[in-house]
């Protein structure tokens, strides 16, 4: 029996040896072997440094350098990729997720659940971060094609059938938590409450809080497609009445001169002109996606790695 932990870290030097304490201390109690995976991520501050010397006196620390920074979900991708334990931990390297309640999801998968999640609560982010965090999550859920659970996030434990299913899987923008609940099997979330950063500053800028909201929302839901028909339809249906409306007043009213129509055909233009930029934006998100595909670049490039 063995376990791993796959932790990815960007610019963590301030959190680095607390965490390996943490989660070492955790993973001891367990009495069995296990592996810590380090995905470092491009990061240019000493966490590099500070990892090796983690692993010059832990074998079990195991280290992938990323020739740059390619992204939390990337990282997290790699370390599934690189991972021999049977049952697969995935934790943030900041201690928002405490690696003392390893143990409790670890004894979950014994009981015949295959993937064991977290479910946030009493977040203790900002008030506009928790609302943004609340609507995506709630939005997410009311039109993804799968049931994503609400609030959780990439804290998980499972076992290595299911990530096995997750490394079949060949696709590039990775919505990981999408993909886990996408592959199935036996699934149970655990709420905890989830910590404030342990130390330095959060590493995902809104720019990339987006791209991973909107990696969810395109990769999940042909709900914005769809809506763009909708919308288009009564946009239509909109101006037909307008075209009946117009022809009425021309041919059996006698205040046609009075039409007020400047500001109505302005307002016209310029709402569908945006519905249309809109919906080209749609699909345009398709597109991009399916462009990354179809380069078929990998998702990745591993600098150097240490331990395996
Ligand atoms: N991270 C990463 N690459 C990035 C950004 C973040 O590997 O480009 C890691 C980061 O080191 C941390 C985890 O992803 O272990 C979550 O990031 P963070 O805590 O900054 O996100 P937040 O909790 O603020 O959403
Ligand atoms: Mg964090």
């Amino acid at each position: 029996m063995k376990y791993s932990v796959i932790l990815p870290v960007y610019n963590e030097e301030e959190n680095l040896s607390t965490l390996y304490d943490r989660v070492s201390d955790a993973l001891k109690k367990l009495k069995c072997d296990y592996e810590l995976i380090f995905v470092n991520d491009g990061s240019r501050d000493h966490t590099p440094e500070l990892l090796n010397k983690l692993h010059s006196k832990d074998k079990s620390v195991k280290i992938i350098n990323f020739s740059r920074n390619f992204g939390h979900q990337t990282a997290v991708t790699a370390g599934l990729q690189h991972c021999s334990g049977d049952y697969i931990a995935i934790m943030d390297a900041d201690l928002q997720d405490p690696p003392e309640i390893l143990a409790q999801f670890f004894a979950k998968l014994d009981d015949d659940y295959d993937v064991v999640y977290a479910i946030r609560t009493k977040r203790k982010e900002s008030y506009l971060k928790r609302m943004g965090y609340d609507t995506f999550y709630r939005f997410l859920h009311f039109i993804a094609n799968i049931d994503i659970p609400l609030d959780s996030g990439d804290f998980c434990v499972m076992n290595k059938k299911v990530v096995a299913a997750l490394n079949s899987l060949p696709e590039r923008n990775r919505f990981v938590r999408g993909l886990r609940s996408w592959v199935g099997f036996r699934q149970i979330g655990i709420e905890y409450e989830r910590a404030s950063r342990h130390a330095g500053e959060s590493k995902y800028p809104i720019s990339k809080l987006f791209k991973l909201a909107f990696d969810g929302i395109f990769s999940f839901s042909y709900v914005p497609l769809q809506m763009m028909f909708v919308v288009g339809f009564i946009a239509i249906n909109m101006s037909i009445l307008a075209t009946i409306w117009v022809i009425y007043q021309r041919f059996f009213t006698e205040n046609y001169a009075q039409v007020p129509g400047f500001a109505t055909t302005v307002i016209l233009v310029t709402f569908i002109g945006g519905v249309q930029l809109f919906s080209l934006g749609v699909v345009g998100e398709y597109m991009k996606r399916m462009f990354d595909e179809i380069k078929q670049r990998p998702q990745y490039i591993i600098d150097s790695t240490s331990g395996f």
